[in-house]
């Protein structure tokens, strides 16, 4: 299944990308892509610090979110 990266726009084996998931406004780190709500895909932490520079979760997510310091490095 094909998902794109919302740090760079590729699209990619979502086995191959980091899922991140929206839990109550926040962006967290979903390792095991197994978390319940809405998700998000990043290639790797490059993408995901692109993403935030980009404002691309909220445009995924399509509301404000908070991102905490430490999301680029979890993910
Ligand atoms: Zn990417």
């Amino acid at each position: 299944m094909l998902r794109r990266c919302v740090g760079c726009g590729a699209r990619v084996e979502k086995a191959h990308l980091r899922r991140v998931v929206l839990v109550e406004g926040r962006v967290e780190a979903d390792p095991a892509q197994r978390r319940p709500g809405r998700g998000a895909y990043v290639c790797d932490g490059a993408c995901a610090r692109r993403a935030v520079a980009r404002s691309g979760f909220q445009r995924s997510f399509r509301s404000a979110v908070r991102i905490d310091a430490d999301l680029v490095d979890s993910v």
